[in-house]
């Protein structure tokens, strides 16, 4: 490191270090990550659609985007399209799968052996009969 930077870095806020220093991470990480594959960014409503709380993270595009949507009926119901660009469809599928492999199965696991019981009502999806 430079005499300048260090000196730059001494005089900055902590949240100024800590925001140059994230910069400097996702630079590096970025390097090496691959944009999501078509299989990766299918989404499947069937599964999107499986918990009683839908949420899910939006980039600052998509955000932007969706607000402008508009909202129209269907008889009783509000009809709201979302759109989502290939990073946020990712990460929509990455979070199902990663709730339902790290935590649905060691739940049902865990119930398996004698633990805890499962909590039907979190997963309707996963735990009724009636699914599809
Ligand atoms: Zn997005």
């Amino acid at each position: 490191m430079s005499s300048t930077v260090a000196v730059t870095a001494a005089s900055a806020s902590p949240l100024a270090i800590w925001r140059e220093n994230r910069k400097k991470y996702l630079s590096e990480k970025a390097k090496s990550v691959k944009w999501p594959v078509a299989d990766a960014i299918k989404l499947k409503p069937v599964f999107l659609f499986d918990e009683p709380v839908f949420s899910t993270h939006m980039c600052a595009d998509c955000r932007k985007e969706n607000r402008s949507g508009t909202v129209t009926m269907d008889g009783d119901k509000q009809v709201l399209k979302i759109k989502v660009c290939n990073i946020c469809a990712s990460m929509m599928n990455a979070q199902r799968r990663t709730k339902f492999f790290n935590y649905d199965v060691l739940c049902f696991k865990r119930s398996e052996e004698g633990g805890s019981s499962i909590d039907t009502d979190s997963t309707p999806g996963m735990w009724s009969s009636n699914k599809f």
